[in-house]
Parts: structure tokens; sequence; C-alpha cells
């Protein structure tokens, strides 16, 4: 909706005494899906930009850790018209708002790599977290699916490793703070946007296995974006998470201090 939902001050307070009663954290927001802040109509980026606003407000209202954006499609422009405009529209929304202050970190989420969207390649996540990190905090969320239909290889031991690699060259492991964990219905390459239960898609259990018990990234939280085509199927998507945990993981070094495969 781009409606801004008002928060109930009793509301805010009895969610920080159940977070603080059950340890729950970090938490993370959503956008909403209908924000585009790099959209060629002045319209609808305008709309993007208050919405946005709102979105961050609402955050540091919460006192939520990360709020994450899907940083836009650039269909009418050229790409770097799209990453200038998103750069500025983000800046806009967030003027006069003291993020500093706050524990509330903007996470880019790279996508699926479907045509005009920004965000597809670990290059251009980073490209739009170097333009705002002298603005606001920000990092990145990764989503397991989108790596995968964008043609990244995280089902091989090699590709993983790679694929790790250029994380670290691009976008950094440290400023990587959310995973979105997903199986994907597509293929790999195919950037098609389809969340599939953890293990029953083209990825299949092995490489979340892999990436919940790789200590580069142990600062991370883990999410899951599953469907919900039954009652109990997100729990049941945790649970299947919770169980691939190895509790004695060992710590290994960064991925460029490691040797190429
Ligand atoms: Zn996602």
């Amino acid at each position: 909706m781009w409606r801004p939902t008002q928060l109930d001050p009793a509301h805010v307070r009895q969610l920080q005494r159940l977070r603080d009663e059950y340890d729950i954290g970090p938490m993370v927001i959503h956008t909403s899906y209908l924000v585009n802040l790099c959209s060629q109509s002045d319209i609808v980026r305008c709309k993007s930009v208050d919405c946005f606003r709102a979105e961050v407000q609402r955050a540091i209202g919460l006192r939520a850790e990360y709020l994450v954006l899907h940083p836009g499609s650039w269909r009418g422009l050229n790409r770097a018209q799209g990453l200038a405009l998103a750069a500025e529209s983000i800046e806009d929304a967030t003027q006069g708002l003291d993020l500093k202050a706050s524990e509330l970190q903007i996470l880019i989420e790279n996508t699926a790599g479907a045509e005009f969207s920004l965000g597809g390649s670990f290059e251009q996540v980073a490209e739009l977290i170097e333009h705002l990190r002298p603005v606001i905090p920000v990092g990145c969320c990764l989503d397991t699916c989108h790596c995968h239909v964008a043609g990244y290889d995280l089902v091989s031991i090699e590709g993983y490793e790679a694929m790790l690699r250029l994380i670290d060259t691009t976008i950094g492991i440290k400023s990587v703070c959310v995973w979105h964990m997903n199986d994907a219905k597509a293929g790999r390459g195919s950037r098609l946007d389809r969340h599939d239960h953890i293990g029953r898609g083209t990825i299949g259990i092995e490489p979340f296995r892999r990436l919940l018990n790789d200590s580069c990234f142990g600062h991370c939280a883990f999410i899951a974006e599953t469907p919900v085509d039954d009652p109990g199927d997100d729990a049941r998507n945790v649970r299947t998470m919770l169980k691939l945990v190895e509790r004695d993981a060992q710590p290994r070094s960064t991925p460029t201090s490691r040797k190429p495969q």
C-alpha cells in the first residue's frame, strides 16, 4: 500500500517488551514492493520517496536494526541514470532524519537480474552502497534465490567459493548483514524470481547447509522468505534450516585469503 501506517506507541512498547523477553533480534523490515526509487516517472518516484521516508521513520520508531530495500527498476532510462536516481532518491527520502543516532541500517538487496532491475549483480549492489555510504548507514542483504537465478553458482563447492570471493571483492563480506534463504523454482541464470521451500527447488539442501555453517557469515541473520502453500510451511522451513546448523562448526579464513580451488 502507498498509504502510510501509523504506529501505536502502546504496540511499539509491547513489541519491545516481547523482543526483550524472547531475545529476538535483529529486527529486519522489508520495504513495500511498490517503492521504485529510480522510476523514470516523476509521480511514482515522488510517491516512492515519501513512502520510503515513512518506512525509515517507522523502522526508527520500532527500533529495528535493518530496513531492506530493492533498488528498483530503471525502465526507460539507462543503468547509470537509474543508479544515480536511486542514490538521489534515497538521499532525499532520508534528509533530516537522524539515522546515525538510531540503530537502523538500510540494506540493499540483490535482485534476480530481470531486465531493467537495478542490483542484479554484486558489482551493481556494491556501486550503490558506495554511492550511499557517505549519506546513510548502509549494508547489503543477499537472497539465495536471486543469486542463483541471476546466474551465480552457489550449488557446486567451487562455484560457491568463487561467488564468495566475488562478494568479498565487490560488496565486502562484512557488509552482508542478512541472507534471505529461499530455494528457487526456476533454474540458475533464468532470472525468474520464484521462491521455493528450502531443499525442494533447483538449489537443493546442501548449499543451505554450507551457507548456514560458513563462519564468514557468522555475523549474519538468516531469514526464510519461502512460500506458504500449506499452513505451517513457514515453521517447517525454519525447522529445516535449524536442523542444518552444525553447532560446533569451525571458524575459517576469509574467502580472499583462501586459495582458489
Ligand atoms: Zn528476498
